[in-house]
Parts: structure tokens; C-alpha cells; sequence
């Protein structure tokens, strides 16, 4: 095929001798037709000296950068730039340095919130668990309703993350009636089941959660919140 091409092309060039019809005109005139087509896209893929602004905040000035990673407008700039990703470095380090530290509490508390935010969103518009109150979202100081316990921290602290011992609960129930036990006992044994409660029940494994374990419960439910808000849009 290239030599097709090649030797069409020398055809066209080579002078026509006199006295000789030219063959296949149609085939040139349609090569010159896409020439003329490539030399105009060539024409228009000129590249242009593009500007940058220099990433240093207080200068910002345009320069012509080199390459993608030239991002400084001049020497001074650059080791500004250099400065300041170094500053950012040793904060972030710092960062990760002091979550280190954090005591057990603190994840504890993090996956708390985690699986409280959960409950409480996947439960959004259906009744409390212990009444017939329905827990809307109207923006109530100190939340509108609850994550409640059917076995309370208090004295199960083995289910605070236990999934079947967690559901949304209106804060009438779970403060003044602190926790309304036997109606939402009742409640979910009509709704889950009495295998599943009977088995929450007669749970009395200790739970010896570390810091890991609490770090994978807080990713866990922030996961599945994320599953819920996407399945919601
Ligand atoms: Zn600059
Ligand atoms: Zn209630």
C-alpha cells in the first residue's frame, strides 16, 4: 500500500510529456485536497507561548513556563516555593505525630460518632424505635433524635457497636424515658424478629476493641453512610 502511495506521488510529479492524457486526475486532485486539509491543521497546531501565573501567593506574576513543573516565576520565587512545600511537610507530619497519641477514647469516640451518624440518617423519616414518633431532620440544637440503645452502654458496654443493639430513637424516648427498654424491646422483636433480639439478649461475649478495631468501625460506617447517600441521590 505505502508503495502505491509513494509511486502515485512520483507520478504527479514527473512531467507530463506531451501528447499524453493524464490518468486518474481525479485520484491527485483528491490527494491535494488532503494535503492542503493537513497543512491547515498543521497551520492552526502552531503552538503559542502560553503564560503561567508563578505559584508564589503574594507575587503571582505571568512568566512563560518551561515545563509542566516549572511553577516559579524566577530563582527567588522557586525557593519560596520550596520553603513553604517543606513547611507543609513537617505540619502534615506533625499532624500524623500527634494523632498517634491519641488516646483509645478518642478513636472510640470518632467511631461512636461514625455509627451514630449512620443510624441516625439511615433512619430518617421512619418511627422511633420505641414510640410512634416519626424522626425528622428539622435542625433541632443538640440533634432532633438519637442513636438509641435497646441495651444501654451503661450496663452492656460489650453492644455499643453492635449493629442490631443501635437505632434511631426520639429524644423523648431516650432521655425521659431513658431509653423506653421495654417498648423498644417489644418494637423490635415486631420489626427484626425474636431470633434476632433473643440473640442481642443472651449476648454477653466481651468485646476487646483496640484502637485498630475502632478505626475500622469508624471506616465502616462512614463507607456505608456514603453507599446510603449515594443510593438516596
Ligand atoms: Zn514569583
Ligand atoms: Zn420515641
Amino acid at each position: 500500500m505505502r508503495f502505491v502511495v509513494r509511486a502515485l506521488r512520483m507520478m504527479r510529479r514527473a512531467p507530463m510529456k506531451p501528447g499524453i492524457t493524464p490518468m486518474k486526475r481525479t485520484a491527485f486532485a483528491r490527494a491535494d485536497r488532503i494535503e492542503a486539509r493537513e497543512v491547515t491543521k498543521l497551520a492552526v497546531k502552531e503552538p503559542k507561548q502560553r503564560m503561567r501565573k508563578c505559584a508564589v501567593k503574594a507575587c503571582r506574576k505571568a512568566f512563560p513556563p518551561r515545563s509542566i513543573s516549572h511553577k516559579a516565576c524566577g530563582p527567588e520565587c522557586a525557593q519560596e516555593l520550596v520553603r513553604l512545600e517543606k513547611a507543609r511537610t513537617d505540619r502534615k507530619e506533625r499532624q500524623v505525630g500527634l494523632i498517634k497519641l491519641k488516646p483509645r477514647k478518642w478513636w472510640l469516640a470518632k467511631a461512636k460518632k461514625a455509627m451514630h451518624l449512620y443510624v441516625r440518617t439511615r433512619d430518617e423519616g421512619k418511627q422511633c424505635c420505641s414510640c410512634d414518633t416519626i424522626l425528622v431532620r428539622i435542625g433541632r440544637i443538640g440533634g432532633d433524635y438519637d442513636a438509641g440503645h435497646l441495651r444501654t452502654v451503661g450496663s452492656a458496654k460489650h453492644l455499643e457497636f453492635d449493629p442490631r443493639n443501635v437505632w434511631g430513637q426520639c429524644k423523648y424516648c431516650n432521655d425521659r424515658l431513658h431509653g423506653n427498654e421495654r417498648e423498644y424491646e417489644r418494637r423490635l422483636r415486631l420489626r427484626e424478629g425474636d431470633a434476632m433480639v433473643d440473640g442481642l439478649m443472651a449476648d454477653n461475649d466481651e468485646r476487646h476493641y483496640k484502637i485498630p478495631d475502632f478505626q475500622a468501625i469508624e471506616a465502616h460506617y462512614k463507607k456505608k453512610l456514603k453507599d446510603l447517600k449515594a443510593a438516596a441521590a
